[in-house]
């Protein structure tokens, strides 16, 4: 380990390439050399309020005192083992609970590495359930505009964007849906149709709010009756709540506001409470009794080198500790109520449009005449302001969100809040509305949505 202190951001210039980042454009990233609660620390000691929760990961703090005694002990007495053929008491002890807190239909607990490889195996589990039941099942659907993952199998089904633009031609075939509005189910079921249902393998989407597709916050009757025809259509159901699981949405997992039960549940990023990296897919008592065989070809043959690391599955099972005290929906109400006060302020904001609150995530779009080119700079300038206030905030093109870990206090949301007024009341924004109306002729930049 390097001894040497300070500058680590000029270090960091010189060897690291960082994900979603132009090296060539982007500003030096701030080293943060410690967290706690819901601040990061840089190298001076300054404090940032991890408003978004690092990435939407951390639940219930950084560095949190409960998760790192567990992680220590775990590490003094079994770090890694292979996964098949042998098991530990870390990978049962997290299975068994899980499912008790997860919707009943679930019964099993397939590991993998983050939220990516969860979709990956759920993409795989849906697909080869029919080729084990004999049935000709191949496609795919998912909602316009989704976020699954970054590897190839997740990028298919996630929305088409200058993000999978250089790889589209890679990527299977999958029909998009749109989401739900208050009037727009029987379209979409209309779609479904035109589709040949009983070739359709499954369906995966994000329960009730699209993250990186802007927070977006989608009607949950179209969506219930969305769930219920595919249902009547054995379509399988895949829900991705890596981003919505561990009660972002006030719930526990958002599938608990619909009456239709998800055949397979995705989880990754607050499962470890945003410590270390794992991903989970669960299933039903069906769709694992369709792998059962003595024919050795309708084996899952799916793994990876780190499957239900112990030390993953200990920090997972710490987090759940934290996750099931009574504090922490305590925690999540006060959040969310602190939101919906402040809510009602950004929408009396002219520039502020489309403000929208589910459990502890508050959205909103900032007004712009021209949704592409303009937004790249917009986001740019955004990203500055909050890290020149110390605070932690990335929008996500012209959608700022506030996505806090649920141990934030209330004087440090009443920071979060006070920057977005400030935000608000610059001339910036409308400056910048008039100046890109000028150029926008001249050159069309690509909207740049994700994280
Ligand atoms: C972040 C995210 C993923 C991908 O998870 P990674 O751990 O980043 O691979 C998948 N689905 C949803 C809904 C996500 O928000």
């Amino acid at each position: 380990m390097s001894t040497i202190k300070g500058n680590l951001s000029a270090r960091d210039l010189e060897v690291i390439w960082h994900p979603y980042t132009q090296m060539q454009t982007a500003p030096a990233p701030i080293g943060i050399v410690r967290g706690e609660g819901a601040c990061l620390y840089d190298e001076d000691n300054n404090a940032y309020i991890d408003a978004t929760s690092s990435w939407w990961v951390n639940i219930h703090g950084h560095a949190h005192p409960h998760i790192a005694q567990q992680l220590a002990a775990q590490a003094l007495q079994l770090q890694h083992c292979i996964f098949a053929g042998y098991t530990h008491p870390p990978a049962v002890n997290l299975a068994e609970r899980l499912l008790q807190v997860l919707p009943a239909n679930q019964r099993r607990v397939f590991y993998s590495d983050n939220g990516s490889t969860a979709v990956e195996v759920a993409i795989k589990m849906a697909l080869q359930y029919w080729h084990n039941k004999g049935q000709q099942r191949h496609k795919i659907i998912a909602f316009k505009n989704a976020y699954h993952g970054d590897t190839f199998g997740a990028m298919s089904v996630s929305g088409r964007s200058v993000f999978t633009r250089v790889f589209d031609n890679f990527l299977f075939e999958v029909h998009f849906l749109d989401v739900p509005t208050p009037d727009n189910a029987a379209e979409i079921i209309a779609s479904i149709a035109a589709q040949q249902p009983d070739q359709i393998a499954a369906f995966i989407f994000e329960p009730l709010l699209q993250g990186s597709g802007g927070m977006v916050m989608y009607d949950r009757d179209g969506f219930e009756q969305l769930l219920q025809y595919c249902r009547q259509q054995q379509i399988l159901l895949i829900a991705d709540e890596v981003m919505t699981g561990f009660g972002r949405t006030g719930k526990n997992f958002a599938m608990e506001y619909m009456q239709t039960d998800a055949d397979m549940i995705c989880l990754s990023k607050g499962l470890t409470g945003g410590s270390m990296a794992l991903g989970i897919t669960t299933c039903t008592g069906d769709i694992y009794d369709a792998f059962l065989s003595n024919d050795k070809l309708k084996t899952l043959f799916h793994g990876h080198s780190f499957t239900a690391n112990p030390l993953a599955c200990t920090v997972a099972l710490a987090s759940l500790d934290l996750f099931t005290d009574p504090a922490c929906a305590v925690n999540r109400q006060r959040i969310h109520d602190n939101h919906r006060q402040f809510l009602e302020e950004l929408r009396q904001m002219s520039v502020v449009k489309n403000a929208r609150l589910l459990g502890t995530v508050l959205a909103f779009e900032l007004v712009t005449d021209n949704a592409d080119g303009y937004t790249n700079q917009l986001a740019d300038h955004l990203h500055r302001f909050f890290r020149a206030k110390r605070i932690m905030l990335r929008p996500l093109g012209n959608t700022l969100y506030i996505l806090p870990p649920y141990c934030i206090t209330d004087e440090q949301l009443a920071a979060v809040y006070e920057s977005i007024r400030e935000l608000v009341s610059q001339s910036f924004i409308r400056e910048q509305r008039s100046k890109e109306n000028k150029e926008k002729k001249e050159s069309r930049g690509a909207k740049i949505n994700k994280y």
